[in-house]
């Protein structure tokens, strides 16, 4: 009795066993994160192994950087999507598969440039019905443009409906050829004017609205409207060295609608005033205050540079003038195109002259310089 018990068991492990290999691809594994992983999680994991792995990046081996960046783009689309998760979870890779196409992958590019704006990775141009472009303008503070940060933002937008995938039907065989106007989607119409005398008219099909297609059962999850709206989170990179008014563009990031290629989201740098530091160009501009004493026998200060670093002005044994502009090199911002190198800090010192000064002052500065009371 025991032993069968135990064979039973062993069966039944083999079995989960076999479940759990012919499941295909870990996109757990592959993106590192838990299966409990929240959205937040995910993205975040995408967004770091995508980047380190992007074939651009990595020219010394490129093959198994693409590789990697395809098997992360594919992780990502699976478990980024709700239902496609869910999908996974319970069936794995092959449930995915035979989920009427839920297992196609998009271009890994695409989803890349998605994912970061069209200002990284390839792209490309179709010459398709395009919907309207979103246009939005993002906040951004010096530091950001200084330092680069990715900003997280929350885009209401109108999606094909999951479930029918935009067709407005509850099942495939739901869309069926208009009896009215044989999928034609228009219907002549013929009008007596005379005894002998028609004219024929063309208008389009009132039953099918021109489509040729009608839909027996709508998809109880759209109403047959085709599409939802949903919030989408997407992860706008703000660039080291990226201009105001500078414009990131995620192609096809716009409102979905069926036979229409969806717009572009275009959102436009745009760059808060900052108290200590103006920007022109490449370079920073910013005013320092000296007293008349530093003005004259030197001082050494620390500026606060966007990142928090220190900048040294170190004048010490030298007079500086009222309206000074001393020049820092590669203290500026750095170049978008090459952050490396930086432009040119500009440091414009105002000398604050005391408002009054005692009489002991006046006299030992009379002596200093060799002057007399009464001449002044
Ligand atoms: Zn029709
Ligand atoms: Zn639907």
């Amino acid at each position: 009795m025991k032993t069968r018990i135990l064979l039973i068991c062993i069966a039944s492990s083999l079995a989960l066993f076999t479940a759990l290999v012919t499941a295909g691809k870990d996109f757990y594994g592959i993106l590192g994160v838990s299966r409990d992983a929240q959205n937040r999680q995910i993205r975040k994991a995408y967004k770091e192994l995508s980047r380190k792995w992007h074939p651009d990046k990595n020219p010394d081996k490129k093959e198994e950087a693409q590789a990697k960046f395809v098997e992360i783009s594919e992780a990502y689309e699976v478990l980024s999507d709700e239902e496609k998760r869910r999908i996974y979870d319970q069936y794995g890779e092959e449930g995915l598969k035979q989920n009427g196409g839920g297992g196609q992958t998009h271009n890994p590019f695409d989803v890349f440039s998605q994912f970061f704006g069209g200002s990284f990775g390839g792209h490309q141009q179709r010459q398709e019905r395009k919907g309207p472009e979103i246009s939005l303008e993002l906040a951004v503070t010096l530091e950001d443009l200084f330092s680069g940060r990715d900003v997280d933002v929350e885009l209401n937008k109108q999606v094909l409906c999951p479930k029918c995938r935009g067709t407005g039907a509850k099942n495939p065989d739901d869309v069926t050829t208009c009896s009215s106007c044989h999928g034609h989607g228009i219907k002549i119409v013929r009008h007596q004017l005379g005894p002998g005398m028609f004219q024929q008219m063309q208008t389009t099909c009132d039953v099918c609205g021109g489509k040729g297609k009608v839909v027996r059962t709508k998809c109880p999850h759209c109403q047959g409207k085709k599409v939802k709206r949903r919030s989408n989170q997407i992860s706008v990179a703000i660039e080291r060295g990226m201009t105001d008014g500078q414009k990131i563009v995620f192609e096809r990031e716009g409102d979905q609608s069926p036979d229409v290629t969806p717009g572009d989201v275009v959102f436009t740098l745009k760059t808060a005033e900052h108290p200590v530091f103006t920007r022109v160009g490449d370079n920073l501009y910013t005013h320092e205050t000296i007293t008349l004493q530093e003005a004259l026998v030197g001082f050494r200060k620390v500026l606060k540079h966007l990142d928090g670093s220190e900048v040294i002005l170190d004048r010490n044994g030298t007079v500086t003038q009222p309206g000074y502009v001393q020049e820092l090199l590669q203290e500026g911002m750095p170049l978008h195109t090459f952050p490396s190198e930086r432009g040119k800090l500009y440091v414009e010192y105002n000398v604050v002259l005391p408002t009054k000064l005692t009489t002991t002052q006046a006299d030992a500065i009379l002596q200093h310089f060799s002057g007399h009371r009464e001449e002044l």
